[in-house]
């Protein structure tokens, strides 16, 4: 009798104990429950927040990209009105004979940079009607955005050296003639569209040389053919007409192959474009003798000693020079992609002036 009591009052307490514990128990995991969805709640709160945040941000960057649209507009309309500036000089003037300035070029890693180098010098001359010829097989783009970056009035012709004349990339600077087959399409292009003109001088202005602007003027001078010295060619600092007292041309100063009818440069003269019209067959050839191109073109043309006016004040300052762009030293590989035209990403495409 004691020993049940004693027992039920045991089971009673362990029961008793046991629904305490998992009273606590139950109690220990509301609360948990209540704090976790605490947590929720905040977090939910803190998505909130950050969505709208990003929302806002997102608005922002929208907003930032229509400034840079409406800034990119702005700059390219500015660039625009420079360039109008630059136009304002009186491009057209009909006191003042037209130059025909005549430019072969070919594909190199400079040619880019020359073209545009001398595009905005010749953007600075009055009267100049730039004629562009390519060694290419077909135009370029990239001399086409140059020509029309200009502003000048120009032509653009492609005119491919044949293979056998062409020089290959190793090939020493000064084995074969450049730019015959340019310069006679570009002769034969006004011989076709000038017909009939009157005035007006023929200039054979290569891509890398360099030109102060008051060569232009004396160029306007020419009643026949022009003649100056010019800077840093043929082993010299400066080839030139030697003058007389009076004025007339002695002999040149020329130290390579001085025996030429003219021993002088391309650059070294215009010529009246009404010769070029009443000598059609006047043109430069791959078959006279090197260094020759000059007096060539110059004898067929009727040219003499005599005929011909030396200026620049009478030869006594030097307006041009015979500049050469330093072929760029490239790897091999580079060498490569340069000769097959092929494989530049799209920063070399555009520094090179090479559809991408
Ligand atoms: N040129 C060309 N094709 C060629 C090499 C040259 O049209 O294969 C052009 C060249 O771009 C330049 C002119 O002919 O305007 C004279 O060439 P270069 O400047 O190389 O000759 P150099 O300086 O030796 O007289
Ligand atoms: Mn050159």
């Amino acid at each position: 009798m004691i020993s049940s009591r004693i027992f039920e009052k045991w089971w009673l307490r362990a029961f008793v104990a046991l629904v305490i514990f998992f009273i606590w128990q139950i109690c220990y995991a509301i609360n948990k429950v209540q704090g976790l969805e605490e947590e929720k709640t905040v977090l939910q709160a803190t998505i909130e927040v950050l969505k709208r945040k990003s929302d806002m941000l997102r608005t922002e960057i929208h907003e930032k990209e229509r400034t840079l649209t409406r800034l990119d507009g702005r700059i390219e309309e500015i660039d625009t009105q420079i360039r109008d500036h630059i136009s304002l000089l009186p491009r057209v003037n009909r006191s003042t004979p037209f130059i025909y300035f005549i430019t072969p070029t070919h594909f190199r890693a400079a040619q880019k940079a020359d073209l545009t180098r001398l595009s905005y010098t010749l953007s600075h001359v009055p009267n100049l009607h730039w004629i562009v010829v390519e060694d290419s097989d077909s135009l370029t783009s990239s001399v086409a955005e140059i020509l029309k970056r200009s502003r000048l009035p120009h032509t653009h012709l492609n005119a491919r050296t044949p293979s056998d004349q062409k020089m290959k990339y190793t090939d020493p600077n000064w084995t074969l003639p450049r730019g015959v087959e340019q310069r006679n399409a570009a002769l034969l292009w006004i011989q076709n569209q000038l017909s009939g003109v009157g005035s007006g001088v023929v200039y054979f202005g290569d891509d890398d040389n360099t030109y102060d602007l008051r060569i232009f003027e004396e160029m306007r001078k020419v009643d026949n053919a022009g003649v100056w010295p010019v800077g840093i060619v043929g082993g010299m600092f400066v080839e030139t007409p030697v003058l007389a007292d009076n004025g007339s041309i002695i002999s040149f100063n020329s130290i390579w192959k001085p025996d030429r009818p003219f021993p002088i440069d391309m650059a070294a003269f215009a010529v009246n474009v009404t010769l070029i019209l009443s000598h059609p067959n006047a043109l430069f050839s791959f078959d006279v003798p090197r260094g020759y191109q000059e007096s060539t073109f110059l004898e067929n043309l009727g040219i003499n000693r005599l005929n011909m006016e030396p200026l620049a004040e009478k030869c006594t300052k030097v307006y041009v020079w015979h500049t050469r762009t330093e072929k760029s030293k490239l790897s091999k590989g580079m060498v490569e992609k340069l000769t097959k035209k092929t494989g530049f990403n799209e920063l070399e495409s555009h520094a090179l002036g090479v559809a991408y």
